[in-house]
């Protein structure tokens, strides 16, 4: 019997093997020659660069070792923009697998990274170099900021389209879409895709207008956008996908194409919320504007110390008030923390609110107020402080609130979306999700879903967004932390993590979680992260896609390969 068993082994083992087909790798039969390289560097005007790790520099194993630039580059690393100027550094260390920190204490290879990186200016630079890929079976990624918490911006034995440096940006007072017969009475702006959210704040705002964009100021347009996108102000205006007119994409065959509801709208329909780097590279985006509000925010710091559960009954009656702060097109962002002291446990509930309401503070306040009254009166315990202020501007608010702890760990997020029904109905099954969910370890009920986002009608109808952000109020966030090259500690810390993901999954089975800021190995991820849209976007894939250019994971289409060690190989 056990031979038989291991007969079926080693069976399967050779039937992969024998018909596996991996991307090249350096060193492999099929990899170009230094000649070959030189050759696309000239085709590309000088764009090409070999990069070298840039934590290498801290190694003295390492051709790059310099004591001095160690120095800049470790304070440096929790720093998003420095990632972001780096052509293939990224902001956590998991998505190149430690591979080579700014640590002499941790082992140093160039392996977690690409070999090589098109340093793009142009779309024809983009081009040439996923025609370049595809002609000689590379494994092919593309980076604008290299903030992907999924780590779809770097890979082993890649080709990478480094996109930072496509600049450009105009402004439209009204727009027609290439192809169309009509024009869009809004204005707009278009932008070329290496350029961040603050990039566009600052250019619209100085017509008094702004984007609906995230709350970071060096996130890039890439990956945000095709991830779907979500903002303070999505409540009112929809995801920032529900705001893109038009698309000018390099597709996986190399062509230049520009996508909108008129020309090649499947195409536009996938690049909007069907994730980065799958359907090809966008190269620039046209993306409706609106006249920029005035920001009323509320800073709430709301802490409570108790022996008992009741915290979690309060964090609970909170969020069932969501949907009703959401009809008003509030947004807010807190973060909640847990700190056991003795037999107590105190809770931190930290965080703005705001609103975009013409009628400023008074508005928000009379929102917040009946939620304070009702916390005071039932928990007197909680001690509740805030202060409000009234900004001029989205821009100005966004200078004055945007914060983000800096990058440079591992770190891995979790999250799923709740809808209203949820954070309704059953207060004392929310009450045990929530504390199951945010623990000790802490978590963020981002309240990002309302009207904007459920009645948002897309330029063409449809776009790839999750369905369940249709439906959302609050997009629900915790991560995982664990030290360097432990994998020990990271197989607890990411199996704590999805624990305590799977109590949200439990509770809106049927929901889903946002891709651009969830568990990259989050389980049915298809469904997951596209819901029904997974079959329409899947066909478009293959379509554009057949022979697999681009891939990533988790990304649409991506089953027929997976990571082999440092290849990328068929299954
Ligand atoms: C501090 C911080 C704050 C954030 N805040 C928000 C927020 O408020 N709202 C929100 O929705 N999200 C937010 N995010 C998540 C953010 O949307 C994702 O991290 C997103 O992937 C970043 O895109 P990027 O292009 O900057 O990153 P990258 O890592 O460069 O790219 C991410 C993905 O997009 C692909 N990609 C990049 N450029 C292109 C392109 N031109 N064409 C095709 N594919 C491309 C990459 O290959 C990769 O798959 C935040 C992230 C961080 C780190």
């Amino acid at each position: 019997m056990l031979s038989l068993f291991k007969f079926l082994i080693l069976g399967a083992i050779s039937f992969t093997s024998v018909n596996a087909k991996c991307k090249v790798i350096p060193g492999s039969a099929g990899w170009p020659s230094s000649a070959d390289w030189d050759a696309l560097n000239r085709t590309l005007g000088g764009q090409l660069i070999k990069p070298t790790p840039p934590g290498a520099v801290c190694h003295s194993d390492q051709p790059t070792y310099n004591n001095a630039t160690c120095a800049v580059i470790t304070k440096q690393w929790s720093n998003y923009t420095f990632h972001a100027d780096n052509p293939v550094s990224t902001d956590w260390d998991n998505t190149n697998n430690d591979t080579c920190l700014p640590d002499p204490a941790q082992p140093c290879s160039p392996i977690g990274y690409p070999v090589y990186v098109v340093n793009a200016t142009t779309p024809e630079n983009v081009a040439v170099g996923v025609n370049f890929a595809a002609a000689n079976n590379i494994r092919l990624i593309v980076k604008g900021t290299g903030h992907d918490y999924m780590g779809r911006s770097v890979s082993p034995n890649s080709l990478s389209i480094w996109t930072h440096n496509m600049r450009g940006i105009n402004l439209h007072d009204a727009f027609q879409p290439q192809g169309c017969k009509h024009s869009i009475p809004a204005t707009a702006v278009t932008a070329a895709a290496g350029h961040n959210l603050i990039d566009l704040y600052a250019a619209t705002d100085s017509y008094n207008l702004t984007i609906v964009g995230g709350l970071e100021a060096t996130v890039g347009l890439g990956g945000y956008l095709t991830g779907g996108g979500h903002s303070p102000l999505s409540t009112a205006y929809g995801m920032a996908a529900d705001n893109i007119l038009e698309l000018t994409v390099i597709t996986p065959s190399g062509s230049k194409l520009t996508v909108n509801e008129c020309q090649h709208p499947d195409l536009f329909y996938a690049f909007r919320g069907g994730g980065g780097s799958t359907f090809g590279v966008m190269t620039s985006v046209t993306l409706k504007t609106y006249p920029t509000p005035r920001v009323a925010v509320l800073s709430l710091q709301l802490t409570m110390s108790s022996a008992t559960d009741n915290i979690w009954d309060m964090v609970a009656y909170i969020l069932s008030q969501y949907p009703s702060l959401s009809n008003k097109t509030i947004s807010a962002d807190p973060q909640i923390a847990a700190i056991p002291s003795g037999n107590a446990t105190t809770l931190y509930f930290i965080g703005n609110f705001r609103s975009i309401s013409p009628q400023g503070v008074p508005y928000l306040s009379a929102a917040m107020q009946p939620i304070f009254s009702h916390i005071q009166s039932t928990w007197p315990a909680a001690s509740i402080n805030y202060t409000t202020t009234l900004y001029p501007t989205f821009y100005s608010h966004f200078l004055a609130t945007a914060y983000s702890v800096g990058p440079g760990y591992n770190f891995r997020l979790g999250s799923r979306l709740l809808d209203a029904p949820t954070l309704t109905g059953n207060l004392t099954a929310l009450t045990s999700a929530v504390k199951g969910f945010c623990g000790q370890l802490g978590c963020g009920p981002l309240l990002r879903g309302g009207k904007g986002i459920w009645d948002a009608v897309p330029s063409g109808g449809s776009d790839a967004v999750l369905p369940a952000w249709r439906k959302t109020v609050v997009h629900f966030v915790t991560g995982a932390i664990w030290a360097a090259n432990n994998a020990t500690a990271e197989a607890s810390a990411v199996a704590a993590m999805e624990q305590r993901v799977t109590i949200l999954r439990n509770l809106l089975p049927n929901s889903g979680a946002y891709i651009n800021e969830a568990n990259r190995d989050e389980p049915d991820f298809q469904q997951a992260f596209w819901g029904t849209n997974y079959p329409k976007l899947a066909a478009i894939k293959k379509a554009y896609d057949p022979t697999d250019v681009f891939w990533c994971h988790p990304c649409v289409g991506n089953e027929g390969w997976k990571e082999v060690g440092d290849k990328l190989c068929t299954v």
